[in-house]
């Protein structure tokens, strides 16, 4: 008979910290090529991940995450997550998100001669996601 766990752990790990261990009933991940649902059970998965909101869902409560890109690899019904930054909803400085963004805008505007432009857009990217992620938490 065909496993079936009904819920599925979820680790996600920078450089600097264990951002969040749980067990969850679904993660929602946008890998390279678009947005991924995991199941508990799902098959051996590796993905690289887009700089966006991860979503999962605890016992009919959502809660999101900014993840900065990074790995994905889902194995014995584990979903781990390698990136170089992550952070829970309540924990992104709003603030700190906004003049980022404004900072990276500026940047990219100016078009000084010695722009880094993958920077710069790598920047952006960042800052949108982290807003983002405190708007769908609203
Ligand atoms: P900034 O220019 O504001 O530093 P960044 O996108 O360059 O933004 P990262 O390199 O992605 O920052 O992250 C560096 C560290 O700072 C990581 O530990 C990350 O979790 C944290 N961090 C960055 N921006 C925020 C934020 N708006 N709120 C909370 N933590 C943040």
């Amino acid at each position: 008979m065909a496993d079936t766990k009904k819920t599925i752990r979820l680790e996600i790990i920078t450089p600097d910290a264990s951002v969040f261990r749980g067990e969850v009933d679904f993660v929602l991940v946008r890998a390279l090529d678009g947005d991924l649902g995991i199941m508990p059970s799902h098959a051996p998965l590796l993905a690289s991940l887009q700089i966006w909101p991860l979503s999962c869902m605890i016992e009919n409560h959502k809660k999101n995450l900014f993840v900065s890109g990074g790995f994905l690899e889902v194995n014995s019904n584990t979903v781990t997550i390698v990136t170089l930054a992550a952070e829970l909803a309540d924990q992104i400085d709003i603030k700190r998100a906004e003049e980022a963004k404004k900072r990276a805008e500026n940047r990219l505007y100016r078009q000084a001669a010695d722009l880094d432009v993958e920077r710069a857009q790598l920047a952006l990217h960042r800052a949108l996601g982290r807003i983002k992620t405190v708007r769908i938490s609203k």
